[in-house]
């Protein structure tokens, strides 16, 4: 598992203030509370890479983290949308950084967009797929916390999620995921392997 060796680099307010736009990188994006620090930690295999369950809207940041040994691989979390007590001025700020990482990151290999899979596809990920339009990424939908749902409820959710997706003429990949159960988390790693040409 080569994201096991994953290190925290920096955290990043500004785009001027990430690792050299060289190399690639994968980042993570997704609604506050969707899962996300939770499937970083399970794709690492650690316990608190990412903080689970941190205060909502607290982490603004870019957080960054090298892929040894090169460190030419990068996995980038971006902050958590959607957190309700979120000022305007930092709805603001968060449209501005992630929007602006979106379009201009030329190591961008691809995005994990997490969503819960009780609530797939909100107004907010919507708005997020908007960025995506204008200059568009490998993009992998991981329909997180499928513990919380029987097997054929997944399955609903994961069509009507490609098809929702299918309608904004989006060409994404889509898999079930649990971190609880670990499940789909070689399927993960696969792809994410694939996107980075390893
Ligand atoms: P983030 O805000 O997107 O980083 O979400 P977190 O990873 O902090 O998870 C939010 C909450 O959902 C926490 O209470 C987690 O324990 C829980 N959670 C995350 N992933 C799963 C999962 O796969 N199954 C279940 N049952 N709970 C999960």
């Amino acid at each position: 598992n080569p994201f096991r060796e994953a290190e925290f680099v920096l955290g990043a307010g500004r785009l001027d203030q990430l690792p050299d736009d060289a190399g690639a990188e994968i980042a993570f994006a997704g609604r506050s509370n969707a899962g996300k620090s939770s499937a970083l930690n399970t794709l690492c295999e650690r316990r608190a890479l990412a903080r689970v369950g941190r205060t909502p809207g607290r982490t603004q940041e870019i957080n960054v983290f090298r892929l040894p040994p090169l460190g030419r691989w990068r996995l980038v979390d971006l902050p958590g949308y959607g957190y309700a007590k979120v000022s305007a001025r930092q709805r603001a700020h968060w449209d501005r950084l992630i929007g602006d990482y979106l379009r201009e990151r030329r190591s961008l290999a691809g995005l994990v967009l997490i969503m819960d899979i009780r609530h797939p596809l909100t107004p907010l990920d919507e708005a997020m797929l908007h960025w995506l339009e204008g200059r568009p990424r490998p993009l992998h939908v991981l329909l997180t916390k499928a513990d919380k749902v029987s097997r054929s409820e997944a399955g609903r959710q994961l069509q009507a999620t490609r098809r929702g997706l299918e309608a904004r003429g989006l060409d994404a990949t889509l898999q079930t995921f649990s971190a609880l159960k670990r499940e789909g988390v070689e399927d993960l790693r696969g792809l994410l392997v694939d996107w980075l040409g390893a």
